[in-house]
């Protein structure tokens, strides 16, 4: 409540602070958790909590009136729609030169995201993090975040005749006929579960569109894993639909917490404040760093140091389609949880998960999310004028990204003697460079923070998110943000407490 003093408040319920949350208090820690969005435990009108990728309404998007769906048109028909303005479930934030796909609401991420639970190969993890020492990362870190998360490996036997799968295989021969390594990827979302979903004796999920805008069933996110754990020690709390919006030091020591209570609508309806000792910002990349960034410039944290809101890149998120010849479509069911990669890192530069179209019709369409290793950063800087925080990315940055992607799809399509799909982004426009799911940076380990998360210039201060990692991680992000944040916390929990 209101005035109330907590031992530590964790900003943002997505992975870096479920993991915080988690383990302080198995160290016997009060936690109180912030989250600006939605508790989502309550079925809608329909009976369902999450509605299906192909029928978005007000669940779906955080304060818009109007969809943006990351797939804009179809046949080159747009297929954005208008929707009440809600607190839904994900967040299409707008800057200048790119839309970051965010999830809003207790789990963050993990409750709009495709479940891709992919650890990088350790000889590339110089390059993500060149500070903490790798080792101990492949050996405790890693195995500890991929055990507590739930990941588990999809069947090869049913992948190989499941029929909604088939439009992983096409992308697997399609790879290989030129000669690129096609990889199956683990996932958290429970492949026994999916094979009762295609045996017909439980209720559809991933096989029934669901993605995205949240997953009824079978997906293990935070809500089933991390947080279930912190919730069951007793130890902590969580409060939805509140939005932290300054830390500034306490005048008896610790930090005072302004935050703002939201309606559905999105209106602020009470103001509180709150005092703890210890505070770790979980917002996420972006929210992370719109928070430093404004309260160092605003003087409510002027000694944080020149690093914060830097070091930010979208993973080289670049999406794209390929036509395929009638006989080799790609299926009219199709699972919504990707299960594989095309590996070209070393050679070009490009990780392409073979991604769904889930239409429900078929499409001779494969649809890939590229992950490249674009050299691109930006930087997040507070605008006066406008009392918000900037991003300078630019949307013509995403040509590295396109030149590393072409290294897979050139090759294939050059191969199969088959095109681009040119219908899925606009009309006549191959490339998805508009966007990135995989926000990465802005208070980058060991810069504006010491090597275990630790704000340079304030203790009791902490960064345990994506923010961390400065913009790349040759795969999809989170075991990694949760394997950084399981290695912090236990650093931090040894020395600090
Ligand atoms: P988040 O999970 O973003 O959590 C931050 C939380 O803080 C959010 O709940 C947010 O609402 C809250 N918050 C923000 N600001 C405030 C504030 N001021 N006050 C209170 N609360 C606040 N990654 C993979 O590894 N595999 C995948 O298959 C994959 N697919 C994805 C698909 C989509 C569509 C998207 C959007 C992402 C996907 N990702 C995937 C990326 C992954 O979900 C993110 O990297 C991950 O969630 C980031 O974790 P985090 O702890 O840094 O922050």
């Amino acid at each position: 409540g209101n005035g109330a003093h907590v031992p530590v408040l964790v900003i943002g319920t997505g992975y870096g602070g479920s993991v915080a949350a988690l383990r302080l208090a198995q160290a016997g820690v009060n936690v109180h958790m912030v989250e600006m969005g939605m508790a989502w435990d309550t079925p809608g009108s329909d009976g369902k909590i999450f509605p299906r990728i192909t029928e978005p309404d007000q669940r779906s998007f955080w304060l818009r009136t109007r969809t943006k769906q990351p797939l804009s048109n179809f046949l080159g028909f747009p297929i954005d729609r208008n929707i009440p303005r809600y607190t839904g479930i994900l967040d299409a934030e707008d800057f200048s030169g790119i839309t970051v796909y965010q999830g809003r609401g207790i789990g963050g991420g993990s409750l709009v995201n495709g479940g891709m639970a992919v650890t990088p190969r350790q000889e590339h993890f110089g390059s993500i993090l060149p500070s903490v020492n790798a080792g101990e990362m492949y050996t405790t870190y890693y195995p500890r975040a991929n055990a507590t998360l739930g990941v588990n490996h999809v069947d090869p036997a049913w992948w190989e005749t499941t029929a909604c799968y088939q439009y992983a295989r096409v992308g697997r021969k399609h790879a290989q006929r030129s000669n690129f390594p096609y990889v199956l990827v683990p996932s958290v979302y429970d492949f026994e579960y999916m094979k009762q979903e295609m045996a017909g004796s439980v209720p559809k999920s991933a096989t029934d569109t669901e993605l995205l805008y949240g997953n009824n069933h079978g997906k293990k996110s935070l809500q089933k894993t991390y947080l279930a754990q912190a919730r069951a020690t007793g130890r902590v709390t969580i409060s939805p639909l509140h939005k932290v919006t300054s830390v500034v030091p306490a005048s008896g020591g610790g930090y005072t917490i302004t935050i703002e209570q939201l309606n559905t609508n999105g209106d602020v309806v009470a103001t509180k404040t709150v005092t703890a000792n210890r505070v770790f910002f979980a917002a996420g990349s972006v929210g992370t760093s719109k928070l430093l960034v404004k309260l160092k410039a605003t003087g409510a944290l002027p000694g944080l140091n020149g690093e914060i809101g830097k070091g930010w890149g979208e993973n080289g998120n670049v999406m794209c389609g390929r036509a395929n010849h009638l006989w080799d479509p790609t299926g009219s069911l199709q699972a919504t949880v990707p299960t594989g990669g095309i590996d070209n890192w070393n050679a070009g530069g490009a990780f392409a998960e073979v991604a769904p179209l889930p239409t429900g019709i078929e499409t001779w369409a494969s649809f890939y999310l590229s992950i490249t290793n674009t050299p691109q950063r930006a930087q997040f800087t507070w605008n006066a004028s406008a009392g918000r925080v900037d991003l300078n990315w630019q949307t013509s940055w995403k040509q590295t990204s396109i030149n590393m992607a072409k290294t897979i799809f050139d090759k294939i399509n050059s191969k199969e003697g088959t095109i681009y799909r040119t219908d899925l982004f606009g009309v006549y426009k191959i490339w998805g460079d508009h966007l990135t799911y995989h926000p990465l940076g802005g208070a980058v380990l060991n810069r504006a923070t010491d090597n275990y998360g630790r704000l340079h210039g304030y203790s009791g201060l902490y960064v345990i998110d994506g923010a961390l990692i400065p913009g790349n991680t040759t795969v999809n992000p989170f075991v990694t943000i949760t394997a950084l944040a399981e290695r912090n916390i236990e650093k931090i929990i040894a020395t600090d407490l």
